[in-house]
């Protein structure tokens, strides 16, 4: 399926530096910054730096570079915010929605990272 993406988003704004963020981390291919509508005492999101829409579309057409950067990008993240799984009373979600029936509202990918806070369970 083709992917068309839109240049115009905010996130390729942001990107560009044509609209502020709150960076958590930068690193090579991704940037991640502070959502601005916080759903969590955490709420970050992780970008690609590149023109990919959706998780599928970025999992087929980016680099192993740019997919071994996000992952870590996402990891760091917990870290820096202290969020690890492993800590009785920490943890956190990795959400990214993608197109109408995932309620994506940015076409640019991006990965919320959730904390800091019970999240309640999501699925059952
Ligand atoms: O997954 P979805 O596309 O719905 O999420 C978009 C997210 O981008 C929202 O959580 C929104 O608060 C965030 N956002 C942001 N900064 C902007 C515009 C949107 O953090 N300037």
């Amino acid at each position: 399926m083709a992917h068309d993406y839109d240049d115009q988003n905010i996130f390729a704004k942001i990107l560009r530096g044509e609209i502020p963020n709150d960076t958590v981390l930068e690193t090579e291919h991704c940037l991640a910054f502070n959502d601005i509508s916080p759903q969590a005492p955490v709420h970050v999101l992780v970008i690609p730096k590149g023109a990919y829409v959706s998780y599928d579309h970025f999992a087929a057409e980016a680099s192993d570079a740019e997919i071994a950067d996000f992952t870590r990008a996402i990891g760091e993240v917990c870290r820096i915010k202290d969020l690890s799984g492993a800590d009785a009373a920490g943890g956190f979600r990795v959400i990214s929605n993608a197109g109408p029936h995932g309620s994506q509202e940015v076409p640019h990918l991006h990965m919320h990272v959730l904390g800091g806070r019970p999240l309640g369970r999501l699925l059952d």
